[in-house]
């Protein structure tokens, strides 16, 4: 195993130990993957995460569609969409799925994330848009989540949950965070009225500034 690789899975077990401390996933709810090179990896479906040890994230090829896999537990039952988003989206480098509470509420409600905050920018439009419901772990629920994904980096999954997408995993960690943000003010409005919804002009504004908003890597300027 090459220093990539192992630096990848440290990293997704400490990012899923990250998603029930701060209170976004409960139990062993939510799955992370991560592109290397031609492969995924993905934590093990129904580890718990304080038990999770990076030799147990699974390894898929992403040309793959039979789910086999290196590893010695089996993958998140979520495979089928973390493979076909790795595929389909190369701007994605990992992906996020749990089940925060008021994403997943407005997820139950089928009820997209409008225009309620200039943040909406960060998952690349005027919405987040939810995807219609299919059963966990099926085929058809992975092509739900790529429609629903289409020019976003997120999307909601119909009395499910959420997946964000980022071109590295604290990225898309970030994302997550934003989001399950977003649903719970945008929840909130509407108990004093319901949100006034920005423009189409005033999401483009925001939408240039987020192009270079970001996580930025500590360099220190010389000059
Ligand atoms: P896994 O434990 O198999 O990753 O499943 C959790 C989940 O959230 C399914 O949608
Ligand atoms: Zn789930």
């Amino acid at each position: 195993m090459d220093e990539t690789e192992q630096a990848l899975r440290d990293q997704i077990v400490a990012q899923c130990r990250a998603l029930n401390a701060s209170g976004l996933n409960q139990g062993t709810s939510g799955n992370i993957s991560v592109r290397h090179g031609a492969r995924m990896l993905i934590s093990p479906s129904a580890t718990p995460y304080d038990t999770m040890t990076p030799d147990m994230i699974a390894s898929l090829a992403l040309d793959d569609d039979s789910g086999a896999y290196d590893g010695p537990l089996r993958p998140s039952t979520e495979w089928r969409f973390h493979q076909k988003l790795l595929r389909e989206r190369p701007d994605a480098g990992a992906i996020v799925h749990a089940h925060p509470a008021y994403c997943t509420a407005l997820a139950i409600a089928r009820k997209p994330i409008p225009a309620c905050h200039y943040m909406i920018a960060a998952f690349g439009g005027a919405d987040v848009r939810c995807a219609g419901y299919a059963t966990y772990g099926s085929d058809a629920l992975a092509r739900l989540a790529v429609t629903a994904m289409a020019d976003r980096t997120a999307c909601l999954l119909a009395n499910h949950g959420m997946i964000a997408i980022g071109a590295t995993l604290a990225k898309a960690m970030w994302r997550a965070v934003e989001l399950e943000t977003i649903a719970m003010q945008y929840t909130l409005s509407l108990a004093h009225g319901g949100p006034v919804l920005l423009s189409d002009t005033q999401i483009a504004d925001a939408l240039g500034g987020f192009a270079h908003y970001g996580l930025q890597d500590a360099t220190v300027s010389r000059s």
